[in-house]
């Protein structure tokens, strides 16, 4: 990793560089944070002449060497100082909320639009809406493109920017062509490693914002974060990583709530930890508990579904979605919790 002097580098100054790593076979991948561009030596970066001769140049500041499966999304890596902001909110500083239905229903778009008024009435600070879905049961409802437009009217109908998942490289320039803010990658295709790689292409460059899921089976936490790095080897930090239970799940709950795998990403990556309750429990009732949970081990968000009236709700919202005022009260509590932390922390 190449930190310059300056906050980025000049044209000539790339070339320069981009010449030299050429000769031992790297390339330069520019990552762009919102203050500083930094530089990633894409390859084999541990030949000492190599370094030696970057070293050299008058204006880098310095190379950085981390031995990491991770090294942009590593504790250690210089984009630990990237900041995310989204609706307002600067990741980190207070509780991010992302709320709103699993699955939103074209047939009935005035339940996602009400949902969406609810969920920035309850607090949230962007709102989630399924278009595509992925579905354990081939024939349930797979989801419909039309979607995209009822998502797209949420948000300008509320202000606020929207969540949605991708299952395919057709559905990414769709949403980002739409406005969609926050890709979301689920469980099922967080360790798609071709997905992964077209998503840090298409966001690259851009302020849009990745939510990637753990992967359902108990991925382990440098596979997640090895996954991240993914994306953001391409040029885009924007990147919250999402535990949302893994499997099996625990007797009576969905999947196995890994909430408290929070504090162990903490220690190694800078990324931002989002943490989804409501597939973790799969059951509105216990989702409040489970963000609880979450904020108490440190993460920095909630994902939860939230539907007006989720017994009118399709996919997982009958079951999982927490009504207005449930979400309301959750916030509430999540971020009077996340204040009490906060202190802790800092005394
Ligand atoms: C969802 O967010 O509705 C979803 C399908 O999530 P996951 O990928 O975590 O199952
Ligand atoms: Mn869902």
């Amino acid at each position: 990793m190449i930190l310059p002097k300056s906050n980025r580098l000049t044209p000539a100054q790339l070339a320069e560089v981009t010449g030299i790593v050429a000769e031992f076979g790297c390339t330069i991948q520019p990552i762009i944070g919102a203050l500083r561009t930094i530089y990633a030596i894409v390859g084999d970066e541990r030949d000492d002449l190599m370094i030696n001769r970057l070293e050299g140049l008058d204006y880098v500041e310095r190379i950085d060497r981390i031995q990491s499966p991770f090294k942009l999304m590593d504790k250690r890596s210089d984009l630990a100082s990237h900041r995310i902001c989204l609706g307002g909110v600067t990741l980190g500083e207070e509780l991010f909320v992302i709320a709103g239905p699993c699955t939103i229903d074209p047939k009935n778009p005035n339940y996602f639009y009400e949902s969406a008024a609810a969920v920035k009435e309850a607090g949230a600070q962007m709102i989630r809406g399924g278009v595509w879905k992925p579905r354990t049961n081939p024939y349930a409802f797979q989801g419909d493109s039309r979607s995209l437009d009822i998502l797209l009217e949420g948000s300008r109908r509320t202000g606020l920017p929207v969540d949605t998942e991708v299952m395919e490289e057709s559905h990414i320039g769709l949403a980002l062509e739409a406005g969609v803010t926050c890709l979301q990658v689920g469980a099922r295709n967080a360790l798609n490693y071709s997905l992964l790689r077209a998503i840090g292409r298409a966001v690259a460059g851009r302020p849009t914002a990745v939510l990637l899921k753990r992967s359902i089976h108990m991925g382990p936490v440098n596979e997640f974060i090895s996954a991240a790095e993914y994306i953001a080897a391409f040029g885009n930090p924007n990147i919250l990583l999402c535990p949302r239970g893994t499997a099996p799940g625990l007797d009576g709950y969905r999947n196995h709530p890994d909430e408290s795998i929070t504090p162990l990403l903490k220690e190694k990556t800078w990324a931002p930890v989002v943490v989804d309750p409501s597939h973790s429990v799969g059951k509105a009732a216990y989702v409040p508990a489970s963000a609880l949970a979450a904020v108490a081990y440190g993460a920095d968000g909630l994902c939860l579904e939230a539907h007006v009236s989720p017994s009118h709700g399709i996919g997982d919202d009958p079951k999982q979605a927490l009504t207005p005022r449930g979400l309301a009260e959750t916030i509430r509590q999540a971020r009077a919790l996340w204040r009490l932390r906060r202190g802790l922390t800092a005394g």
